[in-house]
């Protein structure tokens, strides 16, 4: 069969690798793809609803899958739908649980789902009133999408002012800013949990750590992600049994009373505290960088837990018992100013599985084109073993301007 997955990140490389070991797959599409995806299948550059609408009527594509969030929240899904073509992913009303942080807080305060605790706000001056009235540390979000920039942690009253006058007024972020989440500051660690939906259940994965922050030792901005492990080994099985009856057992009753019943992925952004897990964000899709550790210990054919949950039916979901560590090449000064356009060398002396993302193949070279660069994803019996491997052939490669962590798995 043929597959389109929609995309460029490092995330759809390991789907597409994950494909790529099933035989009855013929043919890979990615839109608009990446350097990986390219030796793999074939990259199509009209990535507008409408042109992969056309693209995959025209070479009868079996399946799309969908990496990022804003072609869903646009409605790729309910045009796919129209013309009967099978996509794995929300319809736009759904994806809204991501795409709208108002929109998701009212669901999880409807649904009694373990949150913290939040005020929503469409006008200017309630929210300086508000925050006039509260203690700090204070987290602040523009209720759009904002490419994961649009929540600050406001340490005083004059940095809280600050953030809803550029939200707000400012729009720095567009009309994401229209609407403010104003919510009390967790202290804790993170984990995520993504789980397949077959319309009726959800069927969770391992739980993954990711480090968001820029540098070792978790300093500097935010990120896209600089590297996962997978399971998570914070998590245990105190905060899984929490997790279940606070959130996800809440999430899937309020799905079913809201008449929601979507085929695709959902995933939870928990904070966990000394009072237990709590639900930070919905997105509904993979994650990345936590895709490419769930790929490397998942034990189910992709394609046929796809396939079985677009049919409605149960699936049980198998991971090897070993540990996966995945570590982010970027472009040194990601997040923000960035040089590209760089030879990456000695991409083939690498053992772990090596994913591009801001890559892309000019002439026969393969060279830099984005903040992260790439992942290489190893197993191991321990997260030492796993994380040597990558450390190691991160060390072989070379780019101008290369930078990573150099603690990811080192607990
Ligand atoms: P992402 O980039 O993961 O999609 P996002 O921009 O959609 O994130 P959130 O996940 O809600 O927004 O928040 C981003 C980050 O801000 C979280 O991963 C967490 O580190 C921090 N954060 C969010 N809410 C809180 C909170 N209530 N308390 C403490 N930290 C928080």
């Amino acid at each position: 069969m043929k597959i389109l997955i929609v995309g460029n990140g490092a995330r759809e490389s390991a789907i597409a690798l994950k494909l790529n070991s099933d035989r009855r797959v013929r043919k890979l599409f990615f839109a608009k793809g990446n350097a990986t995806t390219e030796l793999l299948g074939q990259n199509v550059y009209d990535d507008s609803i409408e042109g992969l609408r056309d693209f995959v009527i025209k070479e009868r594509i079996d399946l799309t899958i969908v990496g990022p969030e804003a072609p869903l929240v646009a409605g790729i899904v309910d045009e796919f739908k129209k013309h009967n073509l099978k996509i794995f992913g929300p319809r736009k009303r759904t994806a809204e649980l991501e795409g709208s942080k108002a929109f998701s807080k009212k669901f999880m305060q409807t649904h009694n789902i373990k949150t913290a605790k939040a005020v929503v706000f469409e006008a200017y001056q309630n929210a300086i009133d508000y925050v006039r009235t509260q203690e700090f540390p204070l987290v602040i979000k523009a209720s759009g999408l904002a490419g994961g920039k649009g929540v600050v942690i406001a340490d005083d009253l004059a940095e809280a002012e600050t953030t809803i006058h550029r939200f707000m007024i400012d729009r720095i972020f567009g009309d994401a800013g229209i609407q403010l989440v104003i919510e009390e500051y967790l202290k804790g660690f993170e984990a995520s949990i993504i789980a397949f939906s077959n319309g009726d259940k959800l069927f969770p994965c391992i739980p993954v750590k990711d480090y968001k922050k820029a540098g070792s030792g978790d300093l500097g901005p935010n990120t896209g992600g600089m590297g996962s492990v997978a399971p998570s080994p914070e998590f245990t099985e105190e905060h899984q049994k929490d997790f279940e009856e606070n959130i996800l057992k809440p999430t899937l009753k309020g799905l079913h009373s809201q008449n929601i019943r979507f085929k695709g992925f959902i995933f939870f952004g928990l904070m966990v505290t000394d009072n237990g897990t709590y639900l930070l964000e919905y997105n509904m899709r993979l994650g990345d960088p936590e895709t490419q550790v769930i790929m490397a210990l998942l034990e189910n054919n992709l394609y046929d837990v796809i396939m079985d949950c677009l049919d409605g039916k149960d699936i049980e979901l198998k991971f090897s018992d070993k540990k996966a560590v995945c570590l982010v090449m970027c472009s040194g000064g990601y997040p923000r100013q960035i040089e590209t356009g760089f030879t990456i060398r000695n991409t083939d002396k690498v053992t772990s599985q090596l994913l591009f993302a801001g890559a892309k193949m000019k002439g026969d070279q393969i060279i830099t084109n984005g903040g992260r660069v790439l992942s290489l994803v190893a197993t191991g019996d321990t997260f030492d073993e796993a994380r040597e491997k990558v450390y190691h052939d991160a060390n072989l490669i070379h780019y101008d301007y290369e930078y990573y962590r150099d603690d990811i798995g080192k607990f």
